[in-house]
């Protein structure tokens, strides 16, 4: 007779069969590789694309040694040291973008503006609110060094430093150094394809009427939101039905038009021996249970030359999933050198339910604190199907596998959301 849990047991959490999360990654690394493919844009077009060549400074930056202030070019070697004045003659004008046409001899300044060239015989400059200024004389006072107010040529960038390397996710600073440097366009790597499509016959697209037990499919809303936010060409192929034939069409086309397959649904242990007939005659395929909540099953591997994500179809557990795994895999395949999510610790405001056996993710809220510090509290039911206290929240609060219930005030590991969801 088969014997019935009534109560929740420990038992339940510890599965030997589990694959840790750690090892899941470390499984997902040696086959998540980059792809190979690059083409070269325009600057602009290079923002939050990844830079698939080391670069380094063609030219000195600044060019030329130039003034940090509006004010006066002098020779330190005129200006009284501790006390007294100096006064010298005013002999023109440096602009920025129009130098001053001649050399600082001893006794005179010139007038000069923030970013001018700093004329020959000069080595300091005087800002204009502490220079005395009366008709074509200026008079000066002690205190003043060499070097002051002054930016070296080739500080920010010297002539063959290096700049940026070749697995960089460009940023707008980034853009603006490279424009510095005179670069018009840069070499980066192609857009990654990812297909991906539902699976249920549950599922309806909104926009039906639904029946009895029928759903709106919301997992190719959340996917498609964060593989826009990652950057990465989406390929959205729908609703496929749970039927040997059309999962197998569906698996085929997604591969051969993706460098990556992600799916949701089908791959729990109800389903789980369909879907696996369908996908190890086409690929390399592995069925894992991963020894976290929510998200426990999960499938991995390639079909054909794509890499393929069978994700649950819980909405929550679709979505921490690919945090986790997904999105690391993803960066590293688009040339991206870090990958790594980034966990801090905080204090953790409530207390908080936990089993040991699994590492769990549970949806939180990061908030600051008057006095500038932080604190983390969990939004409440954590059900795998709860999709809106996953909007509510900012953060996953991360326990350990081992670790049990959290007493409130304890340090938790959290990872802010970073603009993926
Ligand atoms: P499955 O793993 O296919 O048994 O799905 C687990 C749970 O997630 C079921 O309650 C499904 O109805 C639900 N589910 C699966 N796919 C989706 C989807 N695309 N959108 C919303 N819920 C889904
Ligand atoms: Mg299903």
């Amino acid at each position: 007779m088969t014997q019935l849990h009534t109560q929740p047991s420990c038992a339940d959490d510890y599965d030997p069969d589990s694959l840790s999360v750690a090892e899941a990654l470390q499984r997902i690394d040696q086959v998540a590789v980059p792809i190979t493919g690059f083409e070269k844009v325009a600057l602009r077009s290079a923002l939050s694309r990844v830079l698939a060549e080391t670069l380094s400074s063609p030219i000195d930056v600044p060019a030329h040694t130039n003034s940090a202030m509006d004010g006066y070019a002098v020779r330190t070697a005129d200006l009284p040291e501790v006390e007294g004045s100096a006064e010298l003659v005013v002999v023109g004008t440096a602009w920025a973008g129009t130098p001053f046409d001649g050399k600082v001899e001893p006794g005179t300044a010139v007038r000069i503006m923030t970013g001018a060239v700093l004329p020959p015989g000069a080595d300091c400059v005087v800002m204009q609110e502490r220079a005395g200024r009366e008709e074509n004389k200026v008079r000066i006072g002690p205190g003043n060094k060499a070097g002051q107010n002054i930016r070296q040529a080739g500080e920010d960038l010297a002539t063959g430093a290096p700049v940026l390397e070749a697995g960089r996710l460009l940023t707008p600073a980034d853009l603006g150094v490279l424009a510095s440097l005179g670069f018009a366009e840069v070499r980066v790597w192609r857009r990654l394809r990812v297909a991906f499509f539902s699976t249920g016959d549950e599922l309806r697209a909104i926009g039906e009427l639904l029946t009895e037990g029928q759903i709106y499919d919301s997992n190719r809303y959340t996917l498609y939101g964060m593989l826009t936010r990652l950057g990465v060409e989406t390929i959205d192929m729908g609703v496929v039905r749970d039927r040997q034939e059309d999962l197998q069409e569906a698996f085929r086309t997604a591969a051969a038009n993706a460098d990556a397959v992600i799916t949701s649904g089908g791959v729990s242990v109800g389903e789980a021996d369909f879907v696996k007939d369908i996908l190890t005659s086409l690929g390399e395929v592995n069925f894992w249970k991963i020894a976290m909540k929510p998200g426990r099953p999960m499938a991995f591997g390639k079909i054909g030359n794509a890499v393929f994500f069978g994700l649950p179809g819980n909405p929550v557990s679709v979505m921490v999933t690919f945090y986790e795994f997904v999105q690391s895999a993803l960066k590293r395949m688009m040339g991206q050198r870090e990958t790594a999510v980034v966990t801090v610790k905080v204090p953790c405001a409530t207390r908080l339910k936990k089993r040991p056996g699994r590492m769990e993710f549970q949806r939180g809220i990061l908030e600051r604190l008057p006095d500038g510090g932080f604190v983390v509290h969990a939004t409440g039911d954590q059900g795998s199907g709860i999709l809106s206290t996953m909007s509510r929240a900012n953060c996953f609060i991360v326990l350990p596998e081992d670790c049990g219930n959290v007493e409130a005030g304890r340090l938790v590991d959290v990872q802010p959301f970073e603009g993926l969801m």
